[in-house]
Formats: structure tokens, sequence, C-alpha cells
């Protein structure tokens, strides 16, 4: 028992499902045939009529008695071992690929068996396959796993897979049955998703959480969207209850109005506090003006980093910061703990947070705070549909006003028409950014680099302002432009945080090296206000159907589709793949369906 369990740890197999899931990677079919189709592997009784050597092979006949037949068969390499088994007149069970040749039935090297009738699965396993099928017969039963939640269909399927009686309705040549692989989905997904719900730990809140926001959406300038109010929604059903503290993800493409959300959850957290978390001073302190200018009067509102300091933290309302946060020794416990961009957050920085959710509420125990994550990461629906088994998730998939960006992918050819457009560009007082793959030059690549195109731009043009990732002064130079600024060069690293309302025109060297996510946040820099914009795409690989995809859609949702569908043409500089290979069976680009009939499974 020990043993197996050893077993199963070393196939990192943790729930039955997923044992059930390790499907043989092929079957070898004993069963003796009624009839002989050329080319393919057959299992025969035959006994040998006649054998001899010729040029150092052994030809042996074979007569085969079901089907009054001969076959030939030549054995390469010998050994006295195949003298003495295949003796004249000794019986035999022999297993290979039937050719037809000038009318003579022929097999070369069979393997000699011990028995027939069966079909024996093959698994791809370091583990012994006498050892496999010990775990599949001691573990799987059709009861077991429609006690772990599998359809009696499903799991007679599965049964069949591992125990197979016939092969025909499930497999051939060597594919399995459309059907089957549907089921083989549905199975996946589902498990899946017990596996991330089991993960799953509740905890209550510090509070319920119900004041209103009418007062704050009545003095908005603008209506909310619908997606707008459907989020805001979900937020005040998640915050009002007290046994449970709210844990959800908001995921809307840049510029989809997520700090709407962000205020009106400090509305409802009234007359309690709230804190927000920003990965960046500078979007720290733009969160810190929109929240002075939306928010009611009487609501205090404070901003804390490093260097800076507005309002008294101590007796806010609303206090708004940086990491700087998480340092602050008497910061006062919050009912509500939220965070934007939250995808720029690194790993560790993601647990400081969540810390800071359970601190906020020291010394009271299993309470936690609500929290509320805000990230303009576009993830496919499928994969929001499976997350969600661990965390809420609320997709805001629209923008406020259709943004005017016209995507365009060009080649050296188009350079002397770009440089006159830009010109036109900043003569309107727009601003341009162009993005360079690299800081330095390097024999990789076979575009310039940020340094050895400086001089070129600088020679052109006036209020040329250059950044990069690791740049110290990165934030200072971001805000120089935004004021005084014409054309920003820049890496891919640098996460231009701050919103530049003048930004018209984006240019992307070497465009087809970075993943269609990359790409879609970096063209998600122009045309914030509605401002009609340009995203060109400069790569020597104009016919890239990646590219030209990207081209023709704006929402970042489809654009997560179209990178899952893509993903294998591979993101040489993203590091951020997320869920990748994890599903065998199950195509995230294309099973929605599946997924969401799962999800309703739980
Ligand atoms: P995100 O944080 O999702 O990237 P923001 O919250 O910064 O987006 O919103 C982008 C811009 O859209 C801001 O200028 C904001 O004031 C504006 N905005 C937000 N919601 C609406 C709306 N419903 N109608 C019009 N403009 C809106
Ligand atoms: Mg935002």
């Amino acid at each position: 028992m020990d043993e197996m369990r050893h077993l199963l740890k070393r196939l990192k197999i943790y729930s039955l499902l997923d044992l059930a899931l390790f499907l043989p990677a092929s079957y070898d079919d004993t069963r003796l045939l009624t009839s002989i189709t050329p080319g393919k592997v057959h299992t025969f009784e035959a006994v040998v009529k006649e054998a001899h050597t010729l040029n150092g092979k052994l030809v042996v006949t074979f007569t085969l008695p079901r089907f009054a037949q001969t076959l030939q068969s030549m054995f390469f390499r010998t050994t006295p071992y195949h003298y003495q088994t295949f003796a004249s007149g000794s019986r035999h069970i022999i297993q290979g690929r039937v050719e037809l040749y000038r009318g003579t039935l022929q097999m070369s090297q069979p393997k000699s068996l011990k028995s027939h009738g069966e079909i024996i699965t093959k698994y791809k396993s370091t583990i012994k396959q006498s050892e496999m099928h010990r775990l599949m017969k001691h573990y799987l039963s059709e009861q077991a796993l429609i006690a772990e939640g599998l359809l009696p269909a499903e799991a007679e399927v599965l049964m069949s897979l591992h125990f197979p009686h016939s092969l025909e309705t499930l497999y051939r040549e060597g594919h399995y049955r459309p059907e089957v692989i549907v089921t083989l989905k549905h199975i996946e997904a589902f498990n899946y998703l017990k596996k991330l719900a089991s993960k799953r730990i509740e905890h209550p809140a510090i509070s319920a959480l119900t004041g209103g926001i009418d007062a704050f959406v009545t003095g908005l300038p603008f209506d909310l969207t619908m997606e707008q109010q459907q989020v805001i929604a979900e937020i005040a059903q998640d915050l009002s209850r007290s046994d449970r503290a709210a844990k959800r993800l908001v995921v809307g493409d840049v510029g989809s109005g997520k700090t709407m959300v962000i205020l009106a959850a400090v509305m409802m957290a009234q007359p309690h506090r709230s804190i927000l978390m920003a990965p960046t001073s500078l979007l720290a302190l733009q969160l810190y003006e929109e929240a002075v200018k939306h928010l009611p009067e009487g609501i205090r509102i404070a901003l804390v980093m490093q260097g800076r300091e507005e309002g008294e933290y101590r007796e806010a309302d609303f206090v708004i910061g940086t990491h700087a946060l998480l340092y602050k020794e008497d910061l006062p416990r919050a009912p509500l703990v939220m965070v934007d961009e939250q995808h720029r957050f690194g790993t560790q920085q993601r647990h400081l947070l969540e810390a800071l959710a359970s601190d906020a509420v020291e010394g009271d125990g299993e309470r936690r705070a609500h929290f509320l994550q805000f990230s303009a990461t576009p993830i496919p629906r499928t994969q929001a549909m499976m997350e969600s088994a661990l965390i809420d998730v609320s997709l805001i998939t629209k923008t406020p006003f259709e943004k005017k960006i016209t995507t365009q992918v060009i080649g050296t050819q188009d350079f002397p028409k770009l440089l006159t457009q830009i010109q036109t560009e900043i003569a309107r007082e727009h601003q341009v950014l162009i993005v360079y793959p690299l800081v330095e030059e390097s024999e990789m690549i076979d575009y310039q680099s940020l340094t050895e195109s400086r001089g070129f731009w600088e020679k052109r043009f006036e209020n040329v302002y250059v950044t990069h990732g690791k740049d110290k002064e990165k934030e200072e130079v971001l805000l120089n432009f935004r004021e005084k600024g014409d054309i920003l060069l820049a890496t891919t690293v640098v996460e231009v945080g701050i919103s530049l309302p003048r930004l018209t025109m984006i240019v992307i060297v070497g465009a087809e090296r970075l993943g269609l996510a990359t790409l879609h946040q970096l063209r998600g820099r122009v045309g914030r206000l509605g401002l009609e914009s340009w995203c060109y795409l400069f790569t020597r690989n104009e016919k890239s159907e990646r590219l030209q995809a990207f081209t023709r859609t704006t929402n970042g949702f489809d654009i997560a589709k179209l990178d899952l569908k893509f993903r294998e043409g591979g993101d040489i500089l993203d590091g951020t793949i997320q869920s990748g290979q994890k599903f065998k069976w199950l195509d995230m680009a294309e099973d929605e369906e599946i997924v969401a009939a799962a999800t309703e499974r739980l």
C-alpha cells in the first residue's frame, strides 16, 4: 500500500483522476484476427514447416493453420537460441507486421509471444509495466471514478482505455476517436478545477462593507459602462458578506476604467478604511490625483511613498501607496485591501501583498480583509473560468470609448514615410514612442539597439528622451518627457506606467520578437484619451501571420486568445507564458464550452 503511494508520488499523480488520465501510450493487440490485412501488425498461431540459413540469416517458413496459408520470416541477427526455438514442427504465437511480396505473406523478424488473446496496455513511464498494471488494477474502478464526480459514461470510457476488451470503439490507427477525445477534455477540465477548488481557503471577513456609492457615481463627469456597473455590483455582493473575505481579481484592458471600480469599492467600505497599493510611485501618484478628483468631499485621502507623503495616513479613509506601505509599522488596519496593476508585482511581492491583507487584521484570529486585485493583462476567458475555482474573476472587456488606433506591419522601405509622419505628429504637439529590443548592440539581433539609434534621432529631432528598464532615473525621465518631450526612445522592459495623453504613435522595432500580450501592452500606451493614433510594428518578417492577426483587433481578450493559438510560434522575450502545456487534451483557445461546462459541475 505504502509502496503504491510511493509510486504515485514518483509519477506526480495527486488524485484518482490524475491516475485515470495517465493513459496508455499504446496498446499491444495480441488477439488472433480472422482476416489478414497486409501492412498491419498481426498475431498468428504458427507452426514451423521448414527452417534454413541463407547468407547468415535464418529463414523460417511457417504454416498458419487458421488460414491454411504459409508465411515466410527472416531473422537477421540470429543466435543458437533462434535455431532451437524455431525447430521444424514447433508451434508458436508470432507477432509482427505482415507484408505481401510476390504473392507470399511475409513477416520479418517476428516476436514469439507467450500468450495471446489480450490487448495489453503500454504506459510511458519510468516505472515497470507490471507495476503500472498493478496500480491501475488496484485503484481504478467504475464506482471509484463515479465517486470522484465523473458521469457513468465518462467512467466507462476511462475504464475501457485502461482495461480494453476491444479497441475499435475507442481507438483507430493510433488515434483516439473524436468522441473519446471530447470526453477526455471534459474529464481533464473537471479534474483541474476540482483540485484548484480544494486549495481555496475561505476566511471570515473583518466586517461586512455596505456603504452606498450614489454620491460618487452621480458626481462623475460620465456614465459608468455596463461592465463597470456589473463588476461594481459583483464587488458590492462580495463586500456585503462578513462570513467570507472577498478574493477577487478584476481583469480589464489598459484604459477600461478600473480606477472607477476601485473608487466605488472605497465608497462601499465607508465609514471604514481602504488601502490601495500600486507598483510604482508614478501610478500611486496618478491614482491619488484621480481619487482626489472623483471621490466626494469629506473622504480623507492619503498618499504614502518613498520620499513623499500627502495627508495623514493614520487617519485617512483611503490610503494609497507603493510598497513603502509594507514598511509602515503604524499603518492602521483596514477591512478592504486593494492592489492595482497586480500583474506588475513579482511573485515574492505578491506574497507580501497577501500578508498585507492578513496583517491588516492583526490579532483578529482567522479574519481577513476583503482583498481585491486589479490587472491589465487580459487572460483568455477559458483561463478566467479556470482560475475562478481559486479566486473570483471579473472581466472588463470593453473600453469606455472606442480607441482609434491603426496598427500596421512595416519594413525598412516604409521608413521615409514613417519619418514624415513622425514630424507631422510632433507638429500637432503629439508625442511618439519608439521601442527598441535592446539597450546595447548585440550580434544575436538583427536590429539596431537603443544606443546605436540614439544619435540618429537626436540629430534630426529636438526633445528626444531616452530611458530603459535599468535606468535609475527612469521615472523622472518619463515625467519630463510627458511635459516637454517629442520622442521617447525606450526598451520593452520599460513599463510606461503613467498615462501619456499626447502619445499618438508607437513604433515597435523587431516586433516579431515579442509576444502578443507584450505588443498589446505597448500599443495600449497610445491614444488613451481617444486621439487618433498609430502603432507600427517594424519587422524583417512582414509576412508573419501572427503580427498580421494582431493588427486586426485591439481587444485584449481577443489577443489573449490569439496568443494561445500562436503560442507554438514562440514568444522569445516573454517570460510570462502562463498555463502553456498544462493540458494534454484541453485546448484553452478553443474549448470554452467544455471549460464552462466543467465549472458547472463543481
Ligand atoms: P485602467 O486603470 O483600467 O487602465 P483608467 O481607470 O485609468 O483605466 O481609465 C482610463 C480613462 O478612462 C480615464 O481617463 C478615466 O477617467 C476614463 N473613464 C473611466 N471610466 C469611464 C467611463 N465610463 N466613461 C468615460 N470615461 C471613462
Ligand atoms: Mg489603472
